[in-house]
């Protein structure tokens, strides 16, 4: 890899971690002490996903067909992850779904034909969110240039993605609080949260707090201009007994990323031609990958990446080209420009 910061690093000899990842330590062989803690909750993972299955079918069957509209509320990205849980959820659950995008105005073109043609293929109803692009550019321009965040997000993120990211969850919550939706589902890939959270009722408290340090994070300027994005402080107590369920299933179901996009070449969806390798969905992503590379000196999808290869759901030799390989210098430049950077 010329010309990246990337070139020099050594690799854990199990699952891609590089010697730059914060707090990382190798062994004789050259295996990280990240894939050391894991062993033990891999030997375990099996039964692990056959318990959080029947946690999932138990808790759907609690709720199913008890709120007003919709029993399930999807932060949905039109990506290939967010896609899958939605058909799992119409097809093995058949709940009554509300899809909501978050449009941060990097959306891709393709992301949205894919949106439009999974919603319809599975009868689901849609919302897009957009905040005034003044702001949303200010997030960007901030984040591109500042890590804001406490220091473990950055093991697990951009400071841009998880800016939006908490946008995202924060529309979703206030959504399914609104329209008494019981449960929340998210996309996320089995190797970018973990099984232990994949079935969560959220605690009003914990929220609060999160919220608080989300909007801490911010300068003033940007603050006042987010105020009304954030859960309104009156929802904590007026809502206190319906907080909804946060759930990630592919975190237990099976995950295969080429069966996976066979099953959603089904229902219309197409791999994206028009994004980096990381994101079927975000024209930001590239930029984002880019300045946290810059700055950290590893790829913020490295621990997802390196936890699915650890998984066996990732080839690893696909995981290194995955992180590995250089940003589209095209994409990057694209989101620079717009951004005005
Ligand atoms: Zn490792």
């Amino acid at each position: 890899m010329p010309n990246s910061p990337l070139k020099n690093v050594l690799l854990c000899t199990r699952c891609i971690l590089p010697s730059t990842f914060p707090g990382i330590k190798f062994d004789d062989e050259g295996v990280c002490n990240y894939c050391h803690r894991e062993e033990k909750a891999l030997e375990k993972s099996t039964e692990k996903k056959a318990e959080y299955r029947k946690r999932l079918d138990e808790l759907i069957s609690r709720i199913k067909g008890n709120a007003p509209v919709y029993d399930v509320v999807m932060a949905y990205s039109g990506g290939k992850d967010s896609s899958y849980t939605m058909k799992l959820l119409r097809h093995e659950y058949d709940l009554r779904v509300l899809a909501i995008t978050f449009d941060n105005h990097f959306v891709s073109p393709i992301a949205w034909e894919n949106i439009r043609k999974v919603t319809d293929a599975l009868g689901i109803d849609h919302m897009s969110f957009r905040p005034p692009w003044p702001v949303a550019r200010k997030i960007f321009s901030l984040t591109a240039n500042e890590d804001i965040f406490p220091a473990p997000t950055l093991m697990r993120a951009s400071t841009i993605c998880t800016s939006c990211i908490g946008m995202v969850k924060t529309i979703v919550l206030k959504t399914a609080l609104e329209m008494k939706i019981p449960l929340v589902a998210f996309g996320w890939s089995p190797g970018q949260a973990p099984i232990q959270s994949a079935i969560m009722k959220t605690n009003p408290k914990l929220i609060r707090q999160n919220q608080t340090a989300l909007k801490n994070a911010f300068p003033e300027d940007i603050r006042q201009d987010l105020l009304t994005y954030f859960i309104p402080e009156p929802y904590y107590e007026q809502y206190a007994q319906s907080f909804p369920y946060n759930i990630h299933p592919l975190a237990f179901f099976d995950y295969e990323e080429e069966a996976i996009k066979e099953d959603l070449h089904r229902l219309g969806w197409r791999p994206p031609d028009d994004t980096d390798t990381n994101s079927t969905n975000c024209l930001l992503n590239a930029f984002a990958n880019q300045c946290h590379i810059e700055r950290h000196g590893f790829h913020p999808y490295v621990w997802e990446i390196a936890n699915m290869v650890r998984q066996g759901v990732m080839d690893r030799d696909e995981g290194i080209q995955k992180i590995y390989s250089p940003q589209d210098p095209q994409m990057v430049k694209y989101a620079k420009e717009k951004l005005g950077l």
